[in-house]
């Protein structure tokens, strides 16, 4: 049987790599989903590679760190598709750089994408969440906001932050049915990982026990779980989905 059968995901930066993944896999097992991207052109894509699967799609353009937007977004979300079962948190950017060089605005957006972003949509959401006494709220965070990376201070910085950020709603809205998980990916071949250098990969190959890059499906297995009736008595936690990077 398909595991979300009419359920309605939201999955913010859906267009490409993780989100894209996420968004067909829970196409797949049953879910219409709501594509959110930055562009219209992505949105669209993956919205229509959702429809070919036989479920419903909407594409819609928001920039998740502008909370204006985000409410707009959210009320149009639950007009036009009654409610909202699954919220994934995926929408994410890297701008590398040392510490000491790191200006300012390489700092905001990343944190006013992974961070604010997540919480933007959360909070969006929540309220409907809480009437409806459901929902499955996903992070997807990474490794790096647990073990640190040098040159991603603000990356790290902000998955550390959604990690905590994740704890603390899935603990305000346990009581009312609704679990709140993060993912940490390892490295995973997409778009943000194809600009790494060869010689750097072929480094951090040798730190994974699995010997292999992930792929986004395995990212959205995970999501699948968590989103799934398998993961009713789990909230609160972080997924490592990294080859053993980290253990
Ligand atoms: P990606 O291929 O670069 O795709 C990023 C997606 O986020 C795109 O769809 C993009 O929209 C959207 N996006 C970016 N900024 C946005 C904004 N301000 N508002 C709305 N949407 C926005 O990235 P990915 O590798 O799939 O990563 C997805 C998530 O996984 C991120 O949170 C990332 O930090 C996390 N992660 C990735 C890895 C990895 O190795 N790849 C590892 C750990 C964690 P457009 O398509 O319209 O440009």
């Amino acid at each position: 049987m398909s595991q979300l059968a009419n359920q309605i995901a939201v999955v913010t930066g859906a267009g490409r790599g993780i989100g894209r993944a996420i968004a067909l896999k829970f196409a797949a097992e049953g879910a219409d989903v709501v594509c959110v991207s930055r562009t219209v052109e992505n949105s669209e894509k993956v919205a229509g590679e959702v429809r070919a699967l036989g479920r419903k799609a909407w594409a819609l353009a928001v920039d998740v760190s502008d909370s204006a937007a985000v409410n707009a977004a959210a009320e149009k979300i639950l007009a036009e598709a009654g409610k909202v079962d699954i919220l994934v948190n995926n929408a994410g950017v890297t701008r590398d750089g040392l510490l000491m060089r790191m200006s300012d605005e390489d700092w905001d957006i990343v944190l006013n994408t992974n961070l604010k972003g997540a919480f933007n949509f959360t909070r969006a959401f929540s309220r409907s969440f809480i009437k409806q006494r459901s929902g499955r709220i996903i992070n997807i965070a990474s490794i790096i906001g647990l073990i640190g990376n040098a040159g991603q201070c603000n990356y790290a910085a902000s998955k550390a932050a959604l990690i905590g950020l994740t704890k603390s709603v899935a603990r305000e809205l346990a009581s009312r049915g609704i679990t709140v998980n993060a993912v940490a990916p390892g490295f995973v071949e997409t778009d943000m990982t194809a600009v790494l250098k060869e010689e750097l990969k072929v480094e951090l190959l040798k730190k994974i026990p699995l010997n292999c890059l992930g792929q986004p499906e395995d990212i959205a297995g995970a999501a699948l779980f968590l989103a799934s009736p398998a993961a009713r008595y789990v909230t609160g936690q972080v997924l490592t989905v990294d080859g053993g990077m980290v253990m």
